[in-house]
């Protein structure tokens, strides 16, 4: 590693949970989401702290508070099959749709070609990608809102080999650490997936937000200071910090690559009900401990299910409280949260369907 040795890398393609946010906070330079934007945003996520950190995001509160247009821009590599973590990622980016957002939702199956040592052939990672369109269709985003990487307009592969000159070698490795050739070519494309709703073509140069999982924070930091360097006048793209659903075993987070860790979208009810029976909670050795002592739902895979995908603030709320004060019990709970798993995923399972025939257009049409 070069420069400051103390330093923390991101892998930005691993797969560890992150647990020292603040330390990443003060060595990165990010800022702490504060309170009263939560209840500006008006969302539950927010409300419970799934957003955590941003960078120079007062430049989107602004434009929300003039009623001005702005761009929200993320994505997923087409690598595996969606979970509920890449759910809680698009109800946020659904959400911005209530204000003036232009959406850009990018399905990355060159990123999940060239940086997943699985994805063997494209052909492979737009097999994946077709399943995760009409997952993100299913989840209420617009054919409009979306688009696959390898299907994109010229202009942004031209500004991806635009953006590929600005770089030495040396400056990318100080950000990343080791890197692959192939793993450089998928960050040219996720910088230009970022700047490019910028450019005259598309939005023109409005503000831009990108929600990303903390440890993606490399990619934000080299496009920030990219987007310095060309030709263009870039508003300088801000980002939100959002965390880990973490994985359904004790300390993992959420992950395509493994199945027993994750509820998938198009899990049938019966095998999330078989996974969440499974999960790591919070409770007690013996029933009569956890009566007497209450559980921990802070630390509960349980609870975080509801936390993070049961929209009724004063249920979660409930729940919390019964858990802590021992009137709940773990097998009673997990029960009640199959049973509402079993019913979110029966009704998104229909919507997936439905919404197959426009992914296979998007995918393997002209
Ligand atoms: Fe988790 Fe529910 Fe058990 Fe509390 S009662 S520890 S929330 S499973």
């Amino acid at each position: 590693m070069q420069g400051n040795e103390k330093q923390m890398l991101l892998d930005p393609w691993g797969d560890v949970e992150i647990k020292n946010y603040k330390k990443l906070f003060s060595e990165f330079g990010l800022k702490q989401f504060p309170e009263n934007w939560k209840k500006e945003l008006n969302h539950y996520l927010f409300e419970r702290g799934v957003v955590i950190a941003h960078r120079d995001f007062d430049k989107i509160m602004e434009r929300i508070r003039e009623k001005k247009e702005f761009i929200v821009m993320t994505g997923i590599a087409s690598s595996g099959k969606l979970h509920l973590g890449h759910k809680m990622i698009i109800d946020l980016v659904k959400h911005f749709k209530k204000f003036k957002a232009k959406i850009f939702f990018c399905i990355a199956d060159i990123d999940a070609y060239t940086t997943r040592e699985k994805i063997k052939t494209m052909e492979e990672a737009k097999k994946f990608a077709l399943e995760n369109i009409a997952n993100v269709l299913a989840l209420g985003l617009k054919k409009r809102d979306i688009y696959l990487q390898s299907k994109k307009e010229p202009r942004y592969f031209e500004l991806a080999f635009e953006i590929s000159k600005k770089f030495t070698f040396a400056e990318l490795s100080a950000i990343y650490g080791e890197l692959t050739p192939g793993k450089l070519a998928a960050n040219y494309l996720q910088y230009a997936d970022i700047l490019h709703p910028q450019l005259p073509e598309y939005c023109g140069a409005i503000p831009s937000v990108t929600p990303v999982a903390l440890d993606q924070d490399p990619h934000i930091r080299a496009v920030r200071d990219v987007s310095r360097k060309l030709p263009y006048k870039f508003t300088l793209p801000t980002s939100i910090y959002i965390v880990h659903q973490s994985g359904l075993k004790e300390g993992s987070k959420m992950s395509s690559s493994k199945p027993e860790t994750a509820i998938f979208l198009t899990d049938s009810p019966e095998e999330a009900k078989r996974k969440i029976f499974r999960a790591f909670t919070g409770g007690k050795g013996t029933i009569e401990e956890q009566k007497k002592l209450g559980g921990n739902p802070s630390i509960c895979k349980v609870y975080e299910i509801y936390k993070y995908h049961h929209p009724n603030s004063k249920f979660v709320k409930e729940i919390y409280m019964k858990c802590t004060s021992g009137d709940l019990i773990c097998g009673e709970c997990k029960k009640m949260c199959a049973e509402f798993i079993a019913k979110l995923l029966k009704l998104h399972r229909k919507k997936f369907e439905k919404n197959l025939k426009k992914a296979e257009k998007i995918v393997w049409g002209e």
